[in-house]
């Protein structure tokens, strides 16, 4: 039977409209004519048909949902920005606790802390955070949920000073699989907090607290167009500057195709490009001599480094990702980047089978290897760089070749020498080739799922 009609039969054997009298929030069903707007998430690739959508205003709501899940032997899942690569936040068959409503966030200057509602997006937190000059390490994209994001590890521009979202965790509020509401911090769960720092979901998180740091000054951000038959000597250069690369510095090379607009040589217009691309977060008047190596490549056919406010910097990439394209990433951490693996990354970029896709290195020095490795789930910190294999396209004809390049690609990166385990936010999915994604923390993020969700009602997530 299909995943539609199976929702459709399952949901009308439910009493769903209990659950509707006990939320302040809408449920929507598979028969209202809000469902497929409802289920639809930002990856144009995901198509589930899960049994109902309960849409949550408070803690209260969560609670009541989780417990009607549970009386009624449904698997959860849980939507917060609903920007999961692999769909993984509306599950077909489930129950999808949505929290995108609850989208606040208070902060505390003199504690240098923020409080995070789980509806709230990167955005708001840094608008929050910036008016009193502080800061948090979190995506490089606006629209991305605090949730996801801190709860699969969380990268950005000021990882390499601060680690991961997930490092600067400090508490969580959580409704547990049997509808308990718990925190979870330095004086008790800390094995919940410790899960939450990266290990997915392992119930419903309804506060966040982050650490903030200072930023009340301008930031630098850089890119250099080079021809892809430059890229194995650039990217040396890059690997030579990583060796010390200053915890300001984050350097993300990446490969794609050149936009045909005025900014580019219209003779160069289509062609496969390495693109030099960094940001510096330290302030302005070291960010050039820093970037140069980068900014005044001589292969370069075109070069930008830009001052600007750190919330600029945070929604420079926003038009790249668009809702509804099809997209499907995997990503794999790189031990070295001698000169195979730099090859074997040019000849992947050259391979793609759409000029929207793109590879992109991201840097893994300063505090992400620094921090503790048994503060997080997360493994691979001792990476070099992690390559993000990113394969977006419009034509749904075209996902097999797609797939299959991201595939293919990480297949040969691995075998020239990949860390193990991979960064969570990246890591595909939930189809059975899946990565392992926690390596050696693997067996403890079980138990602790086991603790708090005996029955397995999240267990759809990454296992
Ligand atoms: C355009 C784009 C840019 C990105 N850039 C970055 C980046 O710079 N750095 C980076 O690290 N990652 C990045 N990512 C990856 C991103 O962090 C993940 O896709 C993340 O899961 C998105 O979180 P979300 O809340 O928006 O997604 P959702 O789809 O709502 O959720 C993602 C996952 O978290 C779970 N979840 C959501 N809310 C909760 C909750 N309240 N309690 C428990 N579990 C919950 C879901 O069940 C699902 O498994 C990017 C993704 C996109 C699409």
């Amino acid at each position: 039977m299909d995943a539609n009609r199976t929702a459709l039969d399952t949901a009308a054997d439910l009493p769903l409209e209990d659950l509707s009298t006990r939320l302040s929030g809408d449920v929507v069903t598979p028969t209202d004519l809000a469902y497929d707007d409802a289920r639809r998430v930002w990856n144009g690739m995901v198509n589930a048909y899960p049994t109902a959508i309960a849409y949550c205003h408070s803690v209260g709501d969560v609670v009541a949902s989780v417990s009607f899940a549970r009386d009624h032997g449904l698997d959860v899942s849980v939507r917060s920005g609903g920007h999961s690569v692999s769909g993984a936040s509306v599950v077909s068959g489930s129950l999808v606790v949505d929290c995108s409503q609850m989208e606040w966030v208070r902060i505390d200057p003199d504690e240098r802390t923020a409080r995070v509602g789980p509806g709230a997006t990167w955005g708001t937190v840094d608008r929050a955070a910036q008016s009193f000059g502080l800061a948090t390490p979190g995506g490089v994209y606006t629209e991305t949920g605090v949730a996801g994001l801190t709860l699969g590890g969380g990268t950005g521009y000021l990882s390499p000073k601060h680690g991961f979202a997930a490092d600067n965790l400090r508490s969580i509020d959580v409704v547990t699989a049997d509808g308990e509401r718990v925190t979870a911090d330095a004086d008790g769960r800390e094995d919940l907090l410790w899960a939450a720092r990266g290990g997915g979901t392992v119930g419903v998180v309804t506060a966040f607290e982050f650490e903030l740091h200072p930023l009340d000054h301008d930031v630098a951000y850089f890119e250099s167009w080079l021809p892809l038959d430059e890229a194995t000597p650039s990217l040396r250069t890059y690997r030579d500057f990583q060796r010390t690369a200053p915890d300001e510095a984050c350097v993300f090379p990446y490969f794609g195709s050149v936009p045909a607009t005025a900014a580019f040589p219209a003779d160069r217009h289509g062609d496969d490009a390495l693109v030099l691309a960094g940001a510096y977060t330290g302030v302005p008047e070291n960010a050039r001599e820093v970037c140069d190596p980068f900014v005044a490549h001589e292969a370069a056919f075109a070069s930008t480094f830009d001052a600007m406010s750190y919330l600029d910097l945070q929604s420079m990439m926003d038009d790249d990702f668009p809702d509804g394209r099809r997209y499907y990433w995997k990503s794999v951490p790189l031990a070295t980047l001698d000169d195979g693996t730099l090859e074997a990354l040019s000849e992947a970029a050259e391979r793609a089978a759409s000029t929207l896709s793109t590879i992109v290195l991201w840097p893994m020095h300063g505090a992400v290897e620094r921090i503790d490795t048994e503060t997080s789930p997360v493994v691979g910190r001792d990476a070099v760089a992690v390559a993000n294999v990113e394969a977006a396209w419009d034509d749904p004809l075209a996902t097999t070749e797609n797939v299959e390049w991201v595939r293919e690609t990480c297949r040969r990166l691995r075998g020239d020498g990949a860390v193990s385990g991979t960064l969570p936010n990246f890591a595909g999915g939930t189809e059975p080739d899946a990565e392992d994604v926690y390596a050696e923390n693997a067996a403890r993020l079980r138990a602790v799922r086991e603790r708090y969700d005996p029955t397995g009602i999240f267990t759809h997530e990454r296992a």
